[in-house]
């Protein structure tokens, strides 16, 4: 399990909690004294994500939170928001109960997310995940926020 931060390899638990389908780990990076969560399928049923081109990969918790941190780079964000809001994003993917979900859905609930916790985070999610293809599409993605 390696540190969404800085990459290291070693952490501690510090609270874990069992749910009917999944185990969370509250984790602290020995190194970087970060802290992360990390779930665990007590079912082991993985989740795939089925990416816009029709391909299929395994639900990867740690991509959502790094996109997340991009997203928030250099903004008055905490690490425990951004912590936050990965969850409610996670939690909403897995409730669904299915064996997959398309990509733009994760993107939706993730933008759902950013709208409120930041405009300017949002705006660069936006402009990356849903590959805005012109300026206008652009400009559409910030109207939708600044009204
Ligand atoms: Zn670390």
């Amino acid at each position: 399990m390696k540190c969404p931060y800085c990459e290291h390899h070693d952490s501690k638990v510090t609270d874990k909690r069992d749910s009917k389908h999944l185990i969370r780990r509250r984790r602290e990076c020995l190194k970087c004294k970060k802290r992360y969560t990390t779930y665990e399928d007590v079912q082991k049923s993985d989740l795939f994500v089925v990416k816009k081109d029709g391909r299929r990969e395994v639900f990867n918790r740690d991509k959502l939170l790094l996109g997340l941190i991009k997203a928030c780079e250099k903004r008055d964000i905490s690490h425990e928001i951004i912590e936050k809001n990965v969850n409610i994003i996670e939690d909403k993917v897995r409730k669904r109960g299915k064996s997959e979900i398309k990509s733009e859905l994760i993107g939706k609930f993730t933008m759902d997310r950013l709208k409120k916790v930041d405009k300017v985070a949002y705006i660069r999610f936006a402009s990356v995940y849903m590959d805005f293809q012109d300026v206008n599409d652009f400009k559409k993605g910030i109207k939708e926020v600044v009204i």
